[in-house]
């Protein structure tokens, strides 16, 4: 795993109810550890009553509040923090009489690397050099249909229990995430959304967003797009972006001063005979 520096990533994160929902049921939110480690949740709740707004939100509580007072491993961080954070919604659900989950999917960066973990369909996706590539596979039933053959992806997106979960967050007494690490370089950047963003926008529509640079922008304009394409759930997107390091930049620097240079003597070259 590559070494990172926290002081040379950038984030934001944003959440919007949509145009069709009168509340917001999803939660995100960034926590930072003293050695400047930083943990990035989104999280998209189910219940009515509010009770999907409880869920995500104990949910991104109970994960921040593992990453922020324990240590060890990344993987097995990550796995506690998910863990826990299910058996707090769980019980909770136990006393809710229509029940209750949320999904989550969490991107943890800290100086020896960077990870992820995901239940439900909330999504990962890493954009580098114009290519977006989706990191998570979603825990749904109309995934798995289309995964295994029985389905295309066009009757996906349409059919009637597309929002079907396999895992969510509260939905048993145990419930595993998956877990891995994410690999990135300088000039990346990774969107974590729920599904009120990736059901509306396309790879293309996402892939273009995420050019912008600064990532606060480009979450606006994320959030301004899905509610320009129908906003009929919740919208929730976070972004991380690399930096590309300072050595990279003072290459890039000398090159264009050099490029200039020969330019200018070329001219002076013509404009003499
Ligand atoms: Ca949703």
């Amino acid at each position: 795993m590559a070494a990172l520096d926290p002081r040379r990533i950038l984030t934001a994160a944003d959440t919007d109810p949509g145009r069709v929902r009168t509340e917001n049921q999803d939660r995100c939110a960034e926590f930072e550890a003293t050695d400047g480690a930083r943990l990035v949740v989104v999280a998209d709740g189910m219940g009515g009553h509010d009770a999907g707004g409880l869920a995500s939100r104990v949910a991104v509580e109970t994960i921040g509040e593992v990453f922020r007072t324990r240590s060890g491993p990344a993987e097995e961080l990550l796995r506690q923090a998910f863990a826990e954070a299910n058996v707090r919604v769980h019980e909770m659900g136990a006393k809710e009489p229509h029940g209750m989950g949320t999904t989550a999917v969490a991107v943890l960066l800290r100086s020896d690397g960077a990870w992820l973990a995901n239940v439900g369909d909330s999504r990962v996706y890493r954009w580098r050099s114009g290519s977006l590539e989706r990191l998570t596979e979603d825990h749904s039933w109309v995934f798995q249909e289309v995964a295994q053959g029985r389905m295309t992806r066009e009757e996906a997106a349409t059919h009637p229990r597309r929002n079907a979960l396999l895992r969510s967050i509260g939905m048993d007494e145990e419930i595993p995430a998956d877990v891995g690490p994410v690999e990135l370089l300088p000039g990346d950047r990774i969107l974590l959304c729920s599904d009120g963003l990736w059901d509306e926008l396309d790879d293309a529509a996402l892939s273009h967003t995420l050019a912008e640079p600064e990532p606060a922008a480009c979450v606006r304009r994320l959030i301004e797009l899905a509610n320009r394409a129908g906003g009929q759930d919740n919208i929730t997107a976070a972004v991380i972006r690399l930096l590309e390091t300072p050595q990279r930049r003072g290459h890039r620097l000398a090159w264009t001063a050099i490029a200039a240079l020969l330019v200018i003597i070329s001219i002076a070259r013509w404009c003499g005979t």
